[in-house]
């Protein structure tokens, strides 16, 4: 018996990079062998990555050895050999791995197995269990059969194979694109593809082979456990084979017509009813006729089993895209149509799927235990016998895994890129050292809190290098972010340059500029807000201000990004909420300057993995603590009819001196609604809190009477603000202590929470009173309005919010209607995310123009397949 690795190899680093080498092929052993080689038939690749491993550590100078010589051995045909042989040969493998390298237990236990016991049997042929009835369609049908779904030809077994177990590198830059372009040929040029799946296909905007076979099922349905009529139980669902006896039409009392098809198999009799049924049903069922029915089973009359609604399917024998498997239930279609649909992705997933080329490098795969891109798509479709139907409509299966992780890791690939490339240009290294510090926060009427501290202090330290920085500081509302802006701002502004802050309101920028105003009172430093150009002579003068350089500080909307706002001196950009600004604005607003510092801040608190997949190129600071001083906010829903309650309690903090916000929803996207409501509400409410004055504020108004009804709310001249969502963000004032949202059900969590954090900002306690119209409301919309009553924590509501309403709206961006992500799922897929992105990073250090042969691929994919789709995604 060869000795341990240590006494083999020479010391030193050969022997090691020699070592990590074969140590590469560990985690796909482990793939393949573990639970009884439950996963060996996904094992794909293999005989290339052991190929792989055996010639590298060689080169790497491992020294000839029986071990080797017997692991290059294994690597001749390991990928083409039967499923018995396979487990043997993985046997062999793992006691020549342990004979070189220090391994898993249980790959070192495997190894002893292999050579001291007699080897076990393949697992038991998936082939012959039970079925269900007699009436199955043959169990398994001949290979001549099972394989000719169509009488095209099939692709000959050499690239067939070459398709299936070519890691990127293996293949040549020719070969992959003839492969790439096999997949992007359209459906339509398929010979003889039945028209009316592809019809389907293409109605959902699926129109190449690629596209189609990104057109995942919806659901599953495992159809080798059929039951015996007999067996089916009322109340549960269930699957049967049955023949067609005959059928009829009735009425029901409301005149509609009512299908009923009685069906049979050896152990009973089975009613399908159908409402109302469309003309096809009507003509669907032949006496005779063979068919899957599937539903939920009821009992009728005189305890005869009835399924309604069910689905049928025709049988065919020896078709193996529609029985005797699990198989992939599609959403839309008839279910007469499900047959031809499934025989065409059977079609792509047998024929085209395995000419994919798998983007992703080979290492990364065999470390990530991922399926190869074929296989991933072929069981995505039509997953191994044994799947749970659950598990794969959850996309948990290993060959979803390996389709999120690819999604989340070009991703990720992408923002790695970005991130490299803004930490090799040159920018400016601004004075940024301790005593500048104390400088600029010196003019600050508070002492920062500690998180307030690190955040700028982290700000500073990217500053005072010469690249540049792109930081985001995240905090929840009201957590004081713009005191670290604004000290940020100043540190370039005593660097000689200029700083601008851009807002998405124009009542923030005219907030924010009045607070910052007042920091810089005595400090000489002008301070331009710059607004809608409609504005006249104060707007000329503000931005002749800018222009000249005169004012070192900008505040202002998008307003600062058009073209005659010179900005020429701008050292530093902040952009605060900037998840309500595209990537082009914000890079419209860089672009003003040479290469300057970016802080965006954002006060929506996004969970971490919003943060890597959208911001995953900046560096993140967190202000995780609120100023001294603050009060809870007590939080409580109201049904319409209790909203007298509510109003009991504002009127109580208003008799107090306190101030109250009303705010009102956009309705239906219509502004005139809209309007309409927070207007009649205003009258309304005037009446309520008589004695009080009521003001309005809404998304028609010019800026000046915008600002003027703020101005008179904050000096507390207007007691109750009615307002639509035009103050969602950023408005401060400390006196108003209660805020009552109508329509509360309307509202996203996190637009909740940032309404909830306009109140509480003062010593008073205070309340927020979410008004809802329980009628109207929906099951998420309940659970919103409990998560808000629970709690205040900003990332507990952010990683609610991402449950119940996905990434799109969180980030704001559903307008535009855009699906961020095709099939990861930011809430399940965290851990692929985290190995997604760690792998990303890992790869653009290792290699960052992707130049390696292994990485081609790669590059390719990035450019080809996924830039277009990531610049729509708003990364960053
Ligand atoms: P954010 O922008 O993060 O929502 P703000 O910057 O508007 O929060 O700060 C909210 C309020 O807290 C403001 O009135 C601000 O002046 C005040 N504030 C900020 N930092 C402190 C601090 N360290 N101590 C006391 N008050 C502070
Ligand atoms: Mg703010």
């Amino acid at each position: 018996m060869p000795s341990r690795a240590g006494g083999q190899h020479p010391p030193g680093a050969s022997a090691d990079a020699a070592a990590g080498h074969l140590a590469a092929l560990v985690p796909a052993l482990r793939f393949a062998t573990r639970d009884g080689f439950a996963a060996l038939p996904r094992l794909s690749g293999f005989t290339e990555l052991l190929r792989g491993a055996v010639a590298r550590a060689r080169a790497a100078g491992a020294p000839p050895s029986p071990a080797l010589e017997g692991l290059a051995a294994e690597g001749g045909a390991f990928d083409a050999l039967p499923l018995a042989e396979k487990q043997r040969a993985l046997m062999r493998v793992a006691g020549h791995l342990s004979s070189l390298i220090p391994v898993p237990s249980e790959l070192r236990e495997l190894a002893s197995r292999g050579r001291v016991m007699k080897l076990p049997s393949p697992p038991a042929g998936e082939r012959d269990r039970v079925r269900g009835t007699a009436a199955t369609p043959s169990p398994q049908p001949s290979p001549s059969s099972r394989e000719r779904e169509s009488d095209t030809p099939r692709p000959s077994p050499s690239s067939r194979e070459r398709g299936m177990d070519a890691p990127g590198e293996a293949v040549t830059p020719s070969e992959r694109a003839r492969r790439r372009a096999a997949l992007r040929q359209p459906l339509a040029q398929l010979p003889r593809a039945h028209p009316a799946p592809r019809a389907l296909l293409e109605e959902r905007g699926h129109v190449t082979v690629e596209q189609a076979l990104s057109f995942w099922p919806k659901a599953y349905q495992d159809r080798t456990r059929t039951r015996l009529i007999s067996e089916l139980r009322p109340g549960e669902s269930g699957i049967a084979v049955a023949t067609v006896r005959g059928s009829k039409v009735a009425r029901m009392k409301s005149g509609k017509p009512l299908l009923k098809v009685e069906v049979a198999d050896a152990s009973g009799r089975l009613d399908l009813v159908f409402f109302n049924p469309p003309p096809w049903r009507l003509k669907q069922f032949a006496v005779g006729e063979s068919l899957l029915v599937s539903g939920k089973v009821t009992e009728g009359f005189g305890g005869r089993r009835q399924m309604s609604q069910p689905e049928v399917e025709k049988l065919t024998p020896g078709d193996s895209a529609n029985f005797g498997r699990v198989v992939p239930v599609y959403a839309g279609p008839a279910d007469y149509q499900h047959p031809a649909l499934r025989k065409l992705m059977k079609r792509l997933c047998d024929e085209l799927a395995p000419l994919a080329v798998d983007d992703l490098p080979p290492a990364i795969r065999a470390r990530r235990e991922l399926l190869g891109i074929g296989d991933a798509l072929r069981e995505a479709h039509f997953p191994s016998e044994g799947t749970d139907p659950a598990q794969a409509a959850d996309r948990s299966t290993p060959a979803f895994r390996r389709l999120v992780f690819e999604e989340l890791f070009f991703l990720q690939l992408a923002l790695a890129l970005r991130r490299r490339g803004v930490r090799r240009a040159s920018g400016i290294a601004f004075e940024a050292n301790p005593g500048r510090l104390a400088e600029v926060t010196a003019l600050l009427p508070f002492a920062l809190t500690g998180a307030q501290r690190r955040s700028l202090q982290e700000i500073a330290h990217d500053m005072a290098r010469p690249e540049p920085m792109h930081r985001l500081l995240q905090g929840d509302v009201g957590s004081g972010k713009t005191a670290v802006a604004f000290a940020a701002m100043m540190l370039a502004v005593r660097s000689g340059y200029q700083a601008a802050l851009m807002v998405p309101t124009e009542i923030l920028a005219e907030q924010h500029a009045r607070t910052m105003g007042r920091w810089l009172e005595g400090s000489g430093i002008e301070l331009a807000l710059v607004g809608a150009q409609s504005r006249g002579k104060a707007q000329r003068e503000a931005r002749a201000a800018v222009a000249s350089g005169r004012a070192r500080l900008a505040v202002g909307t998008h307003a600062l990004l058009e073209g005659e706002v010179g900005l020429d001196r701008l050292g530093l950009a902040v952009v605060d909420e900037q998840h309500r600004f595209g990537v082009l604005q914000r890079a419209k607003l860089i672009g003003k300057g040479t290469r300057p510092d970016v802080l965006v801040m954002t006060a929506t608190p996004i969970p971490r993995t919003l943060a890597l997949a959208f911001y995953g190129d900046l560096d993140q600071s967190k202000i995780d603590e609120l100023p001294p001083g603050r009060t809870p906010v007590e939080t409580k829903v109201f049904g319409d009819s209790q909203r007298r309650k509510a109003y009991e309690v504002a009127r109580r903090e208003l008799d107090a001196g306190r101030q109250v916000y009303v705010v009102y929803p956009l309705v239906a996207e219509s502004e005139k609604t809209d309007l309409a409501d927070a207007t009649s509400g205003a009258a309304e409410l005037a009446g309520v809190f008589a004695g009080h004055a009521v003001g309005l504020l809404h998304g028609q108004m010019k800026g000046e009477e915008k600002d003027a009804v703020m101005g008179r709310f904050r000096d507390g001249a207007i007691a109750v603000l009615v307002a639509t969502t035009v103050i969602e963000v950023g408005v401060d004032v400390p006196n108003a202590s209660v805020m009552i949202v109508e329509h509360a059900e309307r509202f996203g969590l996190s637009q909740l929470h940032q309404l909830r954090g306009r109140v509480g900002r003062g010593a008073a306690k205070s309340y927020c009173l979410l008004l809802a119209h329980f009628k109207r409301t929906s099951d998420e919309a309940r659970e919103r309005l409990r998560v808000m009553e629970a709690t205040q924590d900003g990332f507990e509501i952010a990683r609610a919010d991402l449950r119940l309403r996905g990434p799109g709206e969180l980030l704001g961006t559903r307008q535009s209607g855009q699906k961020l992500f095709e099939i990861a799922d930011l809430y399940r897929d965290e851990a692929i995310l985290e190995e997604a992105r760690a792998e990303a990073f890992a790869l653009v250090e290792a290699d960052p123009a992707l130049r390696g042969p292994e990485h081609a691929a790669a590059a390719e994919a990035l450019r080809e397949r996924w830039a277009d789709r990531l610049s729509l995604a708003q990364i960053g």
